[in-house]
This record gives C-alpha cells, structure tokens and sequence, in this order.
C-alpha cells in the first residue's frame, strides 16, 4: 500500500547537515510514525506521501519546511544570578524553560559573560538544512485508537 493520511509507517533514515555530517538516524530500521498526524517534520512528510515499502527516496528539507528559521528573540541574556548556582552554568548546558506561549521548550546556554549567561530558545536543528536519505520498510493501516490518539501504538511506539 502507498503513504497516506492514518498510514502507519516504518522507516530507516540518516539525517546529514550540508556538510555531510551526520545528525541522527534510526538506529535499527525501527522509526515508526503516523503519517498525517504532525509526528514528522512537514517536508519530510509530504516527500513520502504515495511512497510504498521498498522505496528509497532523498530528501532535503529547508528550515520552514522543518524546525523552523533561529528566532533572533529566542536568544535572550539574562543575569547570572538568576541561576541559582552560577558554577554549573557552561557553554551547552541545556535546561527546561517555560516559552512565552506557555509550552516547555529546552534552552541552551550558548555563552557565558561576566554577569550575564546567554541563553538561546531555538531547537537545536532551526535554521539547518536536512538531508535525509530514507528508506520505507513498511506501511500499514493505523487502527482506529491510534488515529483518536495521534500517534503508533505497539513495539517502537507508544505503549500506554
Ligand atoms: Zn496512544
């Protein structure tokens, strides 16, 4: 069968920066998603739409099709002493913060000055190109919970 709406797929995939550098990839051909449910990235989404099992494709995604553009007011400095031990604090030092929205987003601290730490909101991947060579192992119907929950269920999804 072809990817559509509500298609459970399996996928083995490698993830390359411009540079060829490799940012990520399945680790044993066992990354599954709901396709049509926003599990993925939009770019690699509609590039595997009509795919079937077997089918190779590569793909390279631009920032607004996937983590989104860096948001220049994402990076903010803030006072040291609002850490509460400013020792910890170094360059990659990541934690969890509260966005403007009212979401979690993962903060890193991206330099550190004499009073004040600077600290960038953007997800890590903003602003990169991907590249992605994928590979479809398989596609299946998604059931009926699955499609109410959103996302796959079983053995490399979620299990609730
Ligand atoms: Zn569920």
């Amino acid at each position: 069968m072809q990817i559509e709406s509500n298609s459970v797929v399996t996928l083995h995939y490698t993830l390359k920066d411009n540079e060829g550098n490799v940012i990520d990839q399945s680790d044993d051909g066992s990354f599954l998603y709901l396709h049509g449910a926003m599990n993925i990235i939009p770019g690699l989404e509609n590039a595997l739409t009509g795919k079937s099992a077997g089918e190779e494709i590569s793909v390279s995604v631009s920032p607004e099709e996937g983590y989104g553009v860096k948001d220049p007011e994402r990076v903010q400095e803030v006072p040291k002493e609002m850490f509460e031990s400013s020792d910890d604090i170094a360059v990659g030092t990541q934690f969890h913060a509260q966005s403007p929205d009212g979401g979690a987003v993962v903060v890193t601290v991206t330099e550190v000055k004499e009073d004040v730490v600077v600290i960038d909101g953007n997800h890590a991947l903003a602003g990169i190109d991907l590249n992605f060579d994928v590979k479809v192992i398989d596609v299946r119907a998604a059931s009926e919970e699955e499609i109410a929950h959103g996302h796959v269920h079983g053995p490399h999804g979620h299990q609730h």
